[in-house]
C-alpha cells in the first residue's frame, strides 16, 4: 500500500494493516499522507 503526500509529493510504502485506522504523517513535512490505492494505472496519461 502506497501513501502520498499532497503537499510535498513524497511517497512511502507502508503496510495497510499497520496503518489501518491511523493517519500517516509525512516524513518530510507535518502534513498527513493519503493512501494511494491505485498506483499503476495502465490508462493513466
Ligand atoms: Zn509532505
Amino acid at each position: 500500500m502506497w501513501w502520498s503526500c499532497p503537499e510535498c509529493g513524497s511517497y512511502a510504502e507502508m503496510s495497510g494493516e499497520e496503518t489501518a485506522g491511523f493517519a500517516v504523517e509525512c516524513p518530510d513535512c507535518p502534513n498527513p499522507m493519503v493512501s494511494q490505492w491505485v498506483w499503476d494505472e495502465p490508462n493513466a496519461a
